[in-house]
């Protein structure tokens, strides 16, 4: 297949969600030199790009559907954590000589998330090469509305949304031969978009949870300027840890990434807002710890105990950067 004939096969294969209508306000789309895309006056524009190349954010035997929902999803899930409306996207494409089937299937992995949050596909660029899949999400948000990693307070809840660690135990799973039922935590995170968007106003800092609790959280921390405790038995986990012990679960917990999940800091008088959020999305929201003025986090276990992680990189989950 030749690249314009790939081009045109996405142009036609993501039309759905491509759609040139005035909500999405692409006033040119696919097809020429560059796109041209109207912001609503009085909103602002929010871009996030994020690469995956194969073997490194995702597993050689990543099925296409999933690479394409999966690299949707942690750009998508960059905007979430800003609190904005996901619009338009553009993708780039370096493939190994890709067929029309790998293409098919790659479309509708695209399709199904892009559908679910009204994003139109409005351009990209199409090479040969080792596969790496790039894309470009691009949002709207009210000027000043945004969530920022800056803004953390002592006394602060720290709230975790979905469970967390079961990408990386997925990943080890696969790593050590093992068959894991649960392969979509992995393949396909759930982007919080409208979580992110619900919390604008209250949350008083956010950020999504790529490379695990500990590196994410920190990073709110170091631009806040504070600290925080972790109340490990209050770490979210699914089914895929019942039956492992505390101490592998926590690290999983702790250190795993690709999870995608948001992690934000709620000023105690708006505590009430998690139970409401949490019915109206249908999401599940814990309260995992608490901001503190001095530096550092401090895990604390079952009896109240000062608990070191065994693993805080990622070499252990054999993970990326
Ligand atoms: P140019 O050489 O001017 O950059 P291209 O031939 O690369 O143009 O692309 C033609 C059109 O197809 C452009 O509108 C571009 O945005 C779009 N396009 C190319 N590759 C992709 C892709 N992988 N996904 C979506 N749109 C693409
Ligand atoms: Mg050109």
């Amino acid at each position: 297949m030749k690249e314009f004939q790939l081009i045109r096969q996405i142009q036609r294969g993501t039309a759905v969600s491509c759609s040139t209508d005035a909500d999405h306000g692409v006033r040119l789309g696919i097809g020429d030199d560059a796109a041209v895309l109207e912001v609503p006056v009085g909103q602002h524009l929010v871009a996030a790009t994020d690469t995956l190349n194969a073997g490194t954010h995702f597993p050689d035997d990543t099925a296409p559907y999933d690479i394409a929902y999966k690299c949707l999803a942690v750009n998508l899930s960059d905007l979430a954590a800003m609190g904005a409306t996901p619009r338009w996207a553009l993708l780039s494409l370096s493939l190994p000589g890709a067929d029309s089937t790998w293409v098919q299937s790659f479309i509708a992995g695209f399709k199904s998330l892009a559908t679910d949050h009204g994003v139109a596909l409005v351009g990209g660029d199409t090479t040969s090469g080792p596969l790496s899949v790039s894309l470009t999400a691009l949002g709207l948000i009210q000027p000043g509305a945004q969530l920022m990693r800056s803004g953390a307070n002592p006394g602060d809840l720290l709230v975790v949304s979905g469970t967390i660690g079961g990408a990386a135990r997925v990943l080890d799973m696969l790593q050590t031969g093992e068959v894991s039922s649960h392969r979509q935590l992995l393949d396909r995170p759930q982007p919080r978009v409208k979580l992110g968007q619900a919390l604008v106003g209250y949350a008083s800092a956010c950020i999504d949870i790529s490379d695990g609790l500990l590196a994410d959280l920190a990073h709110v921390l170091e631009a806040s300027g504070c600290g925080a405790r972790i109340k490990l038995e209050q770490l979210p986990h699914g089914e895929i840890f019942i039956g492992l012990e505390d101490r592998l679960k926590w690290d999983y917990q702790l250190s795993g990434g690709d999870d995608y999940e948001l992690l934000f800091t709620l000023p105690p008088h708006h505590k009430e807002m998690i139970s409401t959020w949490s019915r109206e999305l249908d999401i599940r929201l814990s309260i995992v710890g608490e901001i503190e003025d001095a530096e550092g986090i401090r895990c604390m276990d079952t009896d109240g105990a000062l608990y070191d992680p065994q693993y805080t990189g990622f070499e252990h989950f054999g993970q990326r950067s």
